[in-house]
């Protein structure tokens, strides 16, 4: 697509491609035509392998944090394999961009990744994105990736937004490692005996949450972990009603009961994790189980530690439980 484009007192005509019309920062302006032109012009000059899948990120709410690059090569993929084609549809229209989409979903990743890898064999490139932010990350992709290395092709990957590293990002949470838990197990069992395994990792845990189940979440985390620890929740990032409160693990029920609004949306949740001079009481509970578990069952040994700590029953359950399965391993 041909242009006029004025910039410092001179006039000349540049191609530009198609996706820049629409891209959210509005080329009105000599200056930011220019800036727009050098970028593209870096976004072209990386080497672009054919037979080569493109792994792509792509904005979490705001379309505007699309990347340049990120345009560039969707713009010139033979193919594009996503989650859902309509979703993907309507992002492509936004960029003002059309190409053939592959549904690449988490049921049928294995048969895809061989159709994608036959493409690439006969010389094509394939981009690979997902409904919203980085491929393979909560997301489908990660087998699809694995298949095209394992048949010794080429995987190029684009970065960008991501929900974990946006919100971190905002969190001021001091530790300096991190865990990315991603979603919990839907079923309470099994989320509790991940909680508890997850109780002593010294590192800021990050979860993944759906609006229906943010409550039981922070309700579960408040019963399993000490309530003097810092948690965030990021709500709705890069989008209209963008949240990120941060607060004791033991007042994160009360602020979400507060707002009906809070309790919709996507989250991210954050929580810092052990620290050693924090969780005297664990020791203590450890401690105290141990030696009851030697003569009770779990159950008893739960409302001793309770009646003896003064810990919570749940808790000490879920701790019992750990130590237990331990021992049997
Ligand atoms: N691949 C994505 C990424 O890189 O972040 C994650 C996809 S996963 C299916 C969707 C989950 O990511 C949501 O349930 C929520 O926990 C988190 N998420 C995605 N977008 C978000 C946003 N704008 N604000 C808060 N959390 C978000």
């Amino acid at each position: 697509m041909r242009q006029a484009c004025k910039t410092t007192g001179l006039i000349f005509l540049v191609t530009l491609p198609c996706y820049a019309h629409n891209l959210p920062f509005a080329l009105t302006h000599g200056q930011r035509m220019a800036d727009f032109i050098s970028l593209h012009t870096h976004a072209a000059q990386q080497s672009y392998p054919p037979s080569c899948l493109y792994v792509i990120a792509t904005p979490i709410g705001n379309i505007a944090d699309i990347s340049i690059r990120a345009c560039y090569v969707l713009s010139r993929v033979d193919a594009i394999a996503c989650e859902d084609t309509r979703n993907s549809a309507q992002l492509l229209n936004q960029l003002g961009l059309s190409k053939p989409l592959i549904a690449a979903h988490q049921h049928n990743e294995n048969e895809v990744a061989q159709k994608i890898i036959q493409r690439l064999q006969q010389g094509e490139s394939i981009a690979l994105i997902s409904d919203a932010g980085t491929p393979a990350i909560s997301d489908p992709g990660a087998k699809i990736v694995d298949a095209v290395r394992t048949a010794g092709l080429k995987v190029v990957p684009l970065p960008g937004p991501s929900a974990v590293i946006t919100a971190l990002s905002a969190s001021g949470l001091l530790q300096d490692q991190f865990s990315f838990v991603g979603f919990l197990p839907s079923k309470a069992g099994q989320r509790d005996q991940m909680l508890q395994s997850l109780h002593d990792v010294a590192a800021t845990l990050v979860f993944y949450e759906a609006p229906h189940r943010i409550i039981d979440t922070v309700t579960a985390l408040s019963a399993l972990f000490p309530a003097h620890r810092k948690i965030v929740l990021a709500r709705e990032l890069t989008k209209l009603f963008e949240e990120i409160h941060r607060c004791s693990l033991g007042a994160a029920g009360a602020w979400l009961a507060a707002d009906a609004h809070r309790q919709k949306g996507e989250y991210v949740i954050l929580l810092e994790g052990a620290t050693p001079d924090q969780d005297l009481d664990r020791i203590e509970a450890q401690r105290v189980l141990t030696i009851l578990l030697q003569s009770c069952t779990v159950k008893q040994a739960a409302q001793l530690a309770a009646q003896l700590t003064g810990q919570k029953k749940n808790a000490l359950y879920q701790l019992a439980l750990h130590m237990h399965d331990q021992t049997q391993t």
